[in-house]
């Protein structure tokens, strides 16, 4: 129970790799401030990650908006009287080739991508900053590093939260906050499930671990990032891709 009292908020939680966050988690004794933009689905997860004997908050917010950030970290703040750890996981892909895209696809995946990190840290930022601890891991992708056809929206958002990632580091490390990415590769979950068969057997037959990633896979290196196990880490990215960007 490494995490035990520790409070932390999660965005994107009702499901992926967010929910298994949530999960471990709690598995490790947090109790955990689920955030996403569908009510229905943050409740019925929120249920199951209370088995755990945690404590939870459901907050339904759009990380794109900047109100809805501070909402997030003043209800946490006014519920539990601290914010530890803040993961932020919401993301989006809105895929297509440069000449064919369309400016709101482009704007809405930087939206949330990008600014939803923004907004967040931001908010969460100014609590931890007068604790003068807390933990932040954003959740950034591969494709952020070596770029991707047909997600140029997509690569710019997640090499800009890698990029973002290390400037928070530096502007809070003398608070004692640390602020780390974690680079998934191919994780199996609904945003890989819609890919063709074709599409997905040529990407893991290029995976050097020969699987897909699990939610697990990606849950346990942030469990890592948030715990004390990690205190001399920050401004890093752990890449979680079986060897697929080496
Ligand atoms: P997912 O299954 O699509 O889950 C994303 C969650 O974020 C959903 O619950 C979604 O809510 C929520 N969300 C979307 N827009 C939001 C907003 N504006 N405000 C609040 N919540 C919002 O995705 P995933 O595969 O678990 O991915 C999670 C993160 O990992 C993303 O940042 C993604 O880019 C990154 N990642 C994933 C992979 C992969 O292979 N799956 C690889 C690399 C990186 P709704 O359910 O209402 O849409």
């Amino acid at each position: 129970m490494i995490l035990k009292g520790k409070n932390a908020i999660v965005t994107g939680a009702s499901r992926g790799i967010g929910k298994e966050v949530s999960l471990v988690l709690a598995n490790q004794g947090a109790n955990i401030i689920l955030v996403d933009i569908d009510e229905s689905a943050l409740q019925a997860t929120a249920k199951e990650i209370e088995t755990k004997g945690v404590k939870t908050l459901c907050v339904t917010a759009d990380v794109c908006q900047m109100a809805d950030g501070e909402k997030i970290a003043s209800e946490t703040q006014k519920t539990f009287g601290r914010i530890d750890i803040l993961v932020n996981n919401a993301g989006i892909t809105r895929d297509n080739l440069i000449l064919r895209m369309k400016e709101d696809e482009w704007d809405k995946v930087l939206a949330v991508n990008l600014k939803g990190i923004f907004n967040c840290t931001k908010a969460v930022a100014r609590y931890m900053l007068k604790q003068r601890a807390g933990k932040i891991v954003n959740i950034a992708s591969i494709i952020g590093i070596g770029g991707n056809a047909g997600q140029s929206n997509y690569a710019a958002s997640k090499g800009g939260a890698i990029a973002f990632t290390k400037s928070a580091a530096k502007e809070f490390a003398s608070r004692n906050i640390n602020v780390n990415a974690v680079a998934p590769g191919f994780i199996q979950t609904a945003m890989t499930d819609n890919l063709k068969e074709e599409v997905r057997k040529e990407m893991q037959s290029r995976i050097p671990l020969t699987r897909l990633g699990t939610v697990q896979d990606v849950a346990n290196a942030v469990l890592f990032l948030v715990s004390p196990a990690a205190d001399y880490v920050t401004g890093h990215t752990i890449v979680v891709d079986g060897g697929l960007a080496m």
